[in-house]
């Protein structure tokens, strides 16, 4: 291997980049955790997670990837053998499932196409005919990262609020968190699951969850008994911003920095640059003359577009070829679309000129590669971020 220089681009969705100040705030001397510089960093880091979850609840967090806090969420709030409502949205939203499945929770898993995201409808309904209320939750993926598809909370929010039905609402926002609007308090959901690598732009290592008073009442009689992932032993410990065990230190100067970061350039702003982002991809997906996995435009992805390959296959060919020839890595086909797809990541610490560089790479690798495609699509990006600078 010669060396390559220049920075490798790394364009998958998540681990996203993580920028230089980040870094530096990680590259700290490591502390006390029960000692007062640790203490004064874990009540910053605390309450500014809350204003990054929109929420007054407590925001949880976890030494853990999303994984862990996926099963946070499921151990602290259910009974073995509850029933829950869950959408086959694509290949994260059937791993929370298998979890779930694990652990003897009965679940009406409802399929898709892996092209739209959770139906409001479909909740609607299913929860209208549970008239005795045996389904305990409903958990739905916010930004289903392996299509590149969202699924609108607020209205199925509203879905569930129509039927008066007291389920609890649980939320994987693992890479909308920081990069798509989504705001746990006004949407009322009572689990929102979150981790470092994605829209925070941290190295993995942190999961979190965010809780309402709801969930934590049915954290005080549930029936999986867990100890590590013991919401009120946390919490408990959180009263003095304190940990039951040790803590990430040096990552939560790293989320310190993060939501410092966010609220400078200030969420609403970081969304719209989000959606720039993903539009401009967009329209060189179109000119390339290849399709966008996700088929409805208000369930667009703003953190990543998932993109088809024509003939239905040859996407980690691609993948290969772009990461040898350009140095760039991107997200592959995961589950039952693996090398039908590949996904380019836009989330994070991202600009004009690491996008237009990214879809060069993508350009290039198309003509590498022997794919079929109409030249064009770079400029076409350039020319819709261009017009939307004047
Ligand atoms: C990345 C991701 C996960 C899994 O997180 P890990 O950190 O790999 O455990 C779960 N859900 C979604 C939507 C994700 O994007």
């Amino acid at each position: 291997m010669t060396l390559k220089s220049g920075r490798h681009f790394l364009q998958i969705p998540g681990p996203s980049n993580v920028p230089d100040r980040i870094l530096h705030a990680i590259a700290h001397p490591t502390i006390d955790h029960r000692g007062p510089t640790f203490q004064k960093l874990s009540k910053e880091v605390l309450l500014g997670s809350r204003r990054i979850f929109k929420t007054s609840d407590p925001v949880i967090i976890f030494p853990t990837s999303g994984t862990g806090a996926w099963e946070a969420s499921l151990m602290n709030t259910l009974n073995p053998g509850d029933k829950i409502l869950m959408f086959e949205t694509g290949h994260f939203a059937t791993l929370w499932h298998n979890m779930a499945k694990k652990f003897g929770l009965e679940i009406d898993f409802v399929p898709t196409n892996w092209r739209h995201g959770v139906d409001p409808q479909v909740v609607e309904d299913k929860l209208r005919e549970d008239k005795d209320h045996l389904i305990k939750s409903v958990n739905v993926v916010h930004n289903e990262t392996s299509t590149g598809v969202t699924s609108r909370i607020s209205e199925i929010r509203d879905a569930i609020d129509r039927v008066n039905h007291p389920a609890l609402f649980m939320v994987d926002t693992i890479s909308s968190l920081g990069s798509i609007d989504y705001r746990h308090e006004e949407w009322k959901v009572d689990v929102t699951i979150g981790c470092s690598q994605k829209g925070l732009m941290l190295p993995p290592g942190l999961g979190f969850n965010a809780v309402s008073q709801k969930a934590l009442e049915a954290s005080k009689n549930n029936g999986f008994k867990t100890h590590f992932w013991d919401w009120n032993d946390m919490l408990k410990a959180n009263e003095t911003f304190f940990y039951p065990s040790t803590p990430c230190t040096n990552l939560l100067f790293g989320l310190h920095e993060a939501i410092k970061m966010l609220e400078e350039e200030g969420l609403d702003n970081v969304f719209a640059r989000h959606d720039r982002f993903a539009e401009a991809t967009r329209r060189a997906v179109r000119a390339w003359g290849l399709e966008v996995l996700c088929e409805k435009p208000q369930e667009y992805s703003s953190v990543l577009t998932a993109v088809m390959m024509p003939g239905g296959k040859g996407a980690d060919n691609l993948r290969k070829v772009i990461l040898e020839k350009v140095n760039m890595s991107l997200g592959n086909g995961l589950g039952k679309i693996a090398d039908k797809v590949f996904r380019i990541g836009h989330l994070g610490d991202l600009n004009d000129l690491s996008l237009i560089g990214t879809l060069a790479g993508v350009e290039m690798g198309l003509e590498l590669a022997g794919v079929e495609h109409t030249k064009g699509g770079v400029a076409a990006a350039m020319e819709y971020l261009t017009a939307s600078l004047v």
